[in-house]
């Protein structure tokens, strides 16, 4: 395993988001053997001490320092999931790979980069000699640089992974060996009209854009009702307690002046906090680039804090000068493995069986990503890993037939939750108030008629990701209620028609 960061767990502000692993990622967290090392480092919501009766609670806290709570409901599917930092999640993952490397089956190089990737072999200059057979050249080479002393190693896997994110190295290789093997002009002819193999389906969204910023706060930070005038000091209100949801509420504003401040819950009362800012790039946060004036930007925004108690100095400087990041637009693969044929022997060797075949796959945000939106982008990366482990042990080790079953399984999961993304629960971020309500509405709508008829009407899509049925499943379930509702309000609407009309022509109701 190649990782170019120092360490597995190391901190990174700007990814020290929050996870909620649910049932597809305890799926693999299960068969690693980890989850119990997950549910220690995280918040179950079985166990939050204010989860009753199925419910899961959070406080807003409001501008003036009050709080306000709020409710929602959620699926018993949903009691076990787990809310934990990547960070501790990460580590939970390590401790499963120790086990692994000690028992010689991995071994993890830190600080490397895989840098250069070659898939398929090139012909071997000249006959086959016994010094330098042909057949020993390899289908894949993968050479990888130590980061600090630029030390280079070269490996040549028969299965490459690429786990490496959406800037995926592996899913490039994957492209630039297509290019070659159709040669020159007919990949510029693919390029033009998109149909590279490894291109990837992009759609829309509309988190897909937005920026976010990850700020850090002490442990169980303090809220307040702001002095008059503002400044520093005022009475203290209340607590953002790490093992609750919370969501700061900043003061009425434009909307590109608007901030809110969204706190996942957290396991260990003595960790810092982080909270979320997440809003369109023409916002003024994103003009605060210095400590002071981030810090002034924050005071007015959340009177309720006392941001110069909250962060230091050097805190908010950092964050003023973050990249922070950007959601992207919901995209997906539709082809995400190849199997690379074994070099030609030379007449004089034996042919390679198709069981010897090479073979890379990519997995996780190489081959789908998404706005966090449905907290989906982890769990469906490990359920990706479970997948391709199945197909694999299916085919008996074989890639030239397991590869092809991981990917025709896999590939319909894809692009069925890139699709949900589009849609299911974008306007969470308030980046548009009247669009938003209009998605309240609808959720509603759906909960109502399910409750009335769940024969007939499914819940909300956001609700139907976590129920234990393939993302396929949801996304047919919510069209179908969609066409039902839709076929409702004509219903409705033509028995209306009728009334008014009898109405009219002065037909008494019979
Ligand atoms: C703000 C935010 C909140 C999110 N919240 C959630 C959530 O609540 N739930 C959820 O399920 N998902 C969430 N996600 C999405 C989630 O983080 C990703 O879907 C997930 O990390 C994908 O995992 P991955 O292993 O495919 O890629 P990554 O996590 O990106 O890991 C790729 C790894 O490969 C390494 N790497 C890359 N290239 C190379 C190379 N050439 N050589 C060596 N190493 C390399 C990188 O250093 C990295 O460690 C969120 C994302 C964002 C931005």
């Amino acid at each position: 395993m190649l990782e170019r960061r120092p360490t597995l767990d190391a901190e990174d502000a700007d990814r020290s988001y929050v996870y909620m692993i649910d049932w597809r990622g305890r799926s693999m967290t299960d068969a690693a053997g980890v989850s119990e090392a997950v549910a220690a480092a995280g918040v179950s919501t079985t166990t939050i001490d204010f989860m009753q009766a199925g419910r899961r609670e959070g406080a807003g806290v409001l501008p003036d320092g009050k709080t306000k709570s709020s409710v929602i409901q959620i699926k018993d599917e949903m009691r076990s999931n787990v809310w934990l930092p990547r960070t501790a999640f990460l580590r939970a993952l390590s401790s499963g790979l120790r086990t692994a490397e000690a028992a010689g089956r991995v071994s993890l190089l830190h600080n490397t980069e895989a840098a250069d990737i070659r898939l398929g072999a090139a012909p071997a200059p000249g006959p086959a000699s016994p010094s330098s057979p042909a057949a020993s050249r390899p289908a894949i080479t993968v050479t990888a640089t130590d980061i600090t002393t630029g030390a280079s190693r070269t490996f040549a896997p028969r299965l490459l992974v690429g786990a490496d994110g959406m800037n995926s190295a592996v899913r490039a290789a994957l492209e630039r060996h297509e290019e070659e093997e159709r040669g020159a002009g007919a990949a510029a002819a693919a390029g033009a009209g998109g149909e590279g193999r490894f291109r990837p389906v992009v759609l829309d969204s509309p988190a897909a854009g937005l920026r976010f910023r990850v700020l850090q706060l002490p442990p169980n930070a303090p809220f307040r009702r702001p002095p008059p005038g503002g400044g520093s000091g005022g009475e203290e209100a209340g607590r953002l307690e790490n093992g609750r949801f919370g969501k700061v509420v900043g003061v009425r504003a434009p909307r590109l002046r608007a901030l809110a401040l969204g706190l996942l819950p957290l396991r260990d009362p003595a960790a810092p906090r982080s909270a979320n800012i997440i809003v369109p790039p023409e916002h003024e946060v994103w003009a605060q680039t210095s400590g002071e004036a981030l810090r002034d930007f924050l005071q007015a925004s959340f009177p309720q804090l006392d941001i110069g108690a909250l962060m230091t100095p050097q805190q908010l400087a950092a964050a003023a000068t973050s990249r922070g990041g950007v959601f992207p637009r919901p995209q997906y693969l539709r082809h995400f493995t190849a199997v690379v044929p074994q070099p030609q022997p030379h007449a004089a060797e034996p042919a390679a069986s198709p069981a010897a075949a090479s073979g890379v796959v990519l997995l996780g945000d190489a081959v789908h990503c998404f706005p966090p939106d449905l907290g989906q982008g982890v769990n469906s990366s490990l359920a990706d890993a479970v997948a391709l482990v199945k197909a694999l042990d299916a085919a008996g080790g074989d890639l030239a037939a397991g590869l092809p079953a991981f990917e025709a399984a896999a590939a319909p999961e894809a692009a069925a939750l890139a699709e949900l993304m589009t849609f299911s629960y974008p306007y969470q971020y308030n980046q548009d108030p009247v669009a938003r309500a209009f998605w309240t509405a609808n959720f509603l709508m759906r909960m109502l008629l399910n409750k009335v008829a769940p024969w007939a009407f499914e819940p909300h899509s956001f609700l139907l990701v976590q129920q234990p049925i393939p993302y396929v499943e949801a996304l047919r379930r919510a069209h179908a209620t969609t066409q039902r509702m839709w076929a409702l309000a004509a219903a409705l609407a033509a028995v209306a028609a009728a009334f008014l009309v009898r109405a009219a022509m002065g037909v008494p109701p019979s």
